[in-house]
């Protein structure tokens, strides 16, 4: 938690548009409303694959080994992506959230965070939560109470600039 509070502070005290630090790029556009990018933050894990020397996909390198999508010398792409076990790692890591996930007013901003960093914390949850949860919720709370009324501004101004409204 102490890490990403001093890189927030940091960042603030810096003060310099063209001085970004992903994380607390990402904590602060969902703090302000705004759709994520990095993979972390988007809940499209699925997206991502590892390909070996073998011509075998799998999953981001995170968690390569735990998911093997299929062989590229015995398959096409398209059979790979839309095999079952990608279908089965997208209705088991990707839709099948926890509890608390699809009750938390962050979830469209964090997805339940990384797969690769999630655990189980009852039974009755078969999805893992992801591990680092309590922060992200933190600097989430923490980053609205700093810009306090100024954020939705922000978010404004940041939406115009992209869109070149
Ligand atoms: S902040 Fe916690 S409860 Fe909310 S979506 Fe992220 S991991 Fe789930
Ligand atoms: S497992 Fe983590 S690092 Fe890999 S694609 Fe998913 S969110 Fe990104």
């Amino acid at each position: 938690m102490w890490l990403l509070v001093t890189c927030f502070k940091y960042w603030l005290e810096k003060n310099d548009s063209g001085f970004g630090i992903r994380e607390v790029d990402e904590l602060i556009a969902g703090a302000a409303g705004l759709p994520p990018n990095s993979c972390g933050f988007t809940g499209r894990c699925h997206e991502f694959v590892t390909v070996d020397e073998q011509g075998s996909f799998y999953t981001c390198e995170r968690m390569s080994s735990e998911w093997f999508f299929g062989n590229i010398m015995s398959e096409s792409l398209a059979q790979i992506l839309a095999g079952e076990p990608r279908q089965r790692f997208v209705r088991q890591q990707i839709l099948n959230l926890p509890v608390d996930c699809r009750a938390c007013e962050y979830l469209a901003y964090c997805h339940n965070g990384c797969t690769s960093f999630r655990k189980n914390l009852s039974p009755t949850q078969v999805q893992g939560k992801y591990i680092y949860c309590s922060n992200r919720k933190y600097m989430f709370h923490h980053i609205r109470e700093v810009f306090g009324k100024t954020l939705p501004q922000m978010a404004q101004n940041f939406t115009a600039v992209v869109m070149g409204s």
